[in-house]
């Protein structure tokens, strides 16, 4: 079945800019119908509080992130009318945040249909088809797909290109090496090398 596709990217506060310019990449390569900027600048990382109570939580956690996503793009959805919210939470983010679980997602879909007749009435769903799939599975599912890893961007820094040091680079590293898969960002020369 065909579904005419449309996507959100939150820029919130400290996100990447090539993170966003990627987003919008993929888009364009996916043929989607619509690509929307929503822009959150005050939405602050935990990290930026200090809270003792968060001091476990990864330096990335953002304080309740996607109950504010996903809170907004049920107000999209309401309004342009669909039938399907689908985000990308793998497993190894369910590990981490307990509002990326999906049972956070079962009672969050819940609540919309309670706080809206319109997404009940469409039986409005909140799909996560990566959700029991690992970081690596999902760049095995990725690369079997022809999915334009190129364009992806993994790097928490805003460089020219990714700094390989970083979490998010040498998270990357590691998952496509277990994967089995090149990643065409770095090229065969430096393939499964922390540098
Ligand atoms: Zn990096």
């Amino acid at each position: 079945m065909k579904h005419s596709v449309r996507a959100l990217t939150f820029k919130y506060h400290g996100i990447a800019r090539r993170e966003l310019e990627a987003a919008g990449q993929i888009a364009v390569a996916a043929g989607i119908q619509e690509h929307q900027i929503v822009r959150l600048p005050d939405l602050k990382e935990a990290g930026k509080i200090r809270l003792p109570i968060l001091s476990a939580m990864p330096p990335t956690y953002i304080p309740m992130r996607n109950s504010v996503f996903y809170s907004l793009a049920a107000s999209y959805a309401e309004e342009v009318g669909v039938d399907m919210i689908v985000g990308g939470h793998n497993k190894d983010d369910t590990r981490s945040f307990a509002d990326a679980a999906p049972e956070f997602f079962e009672e969050l879909k819940q609540a919309f249909w309670i706080g809206s007749p319109i997404l009940r009435e469409r039986r409005t769903k909140i799909f996560l088809p990566l959700s029991m799939k690992t970081k690596v599975q999902v760049i095995k599912i990725a690369s079997s797909l022809g999915v334009p890893l190129r364009l992806t961007w993994s790097c928490h820094r805003d460089g020219k290109g990714h700094c390989w040091h970083c979490d998010g680079c040498r998270a990357r590293i590691v998952s496509f090496t277990k994967a089995g898969v090149l990643d065409p960002l770095r090229g065969p020369n430096r393939a499964g090398k922390i540098s």
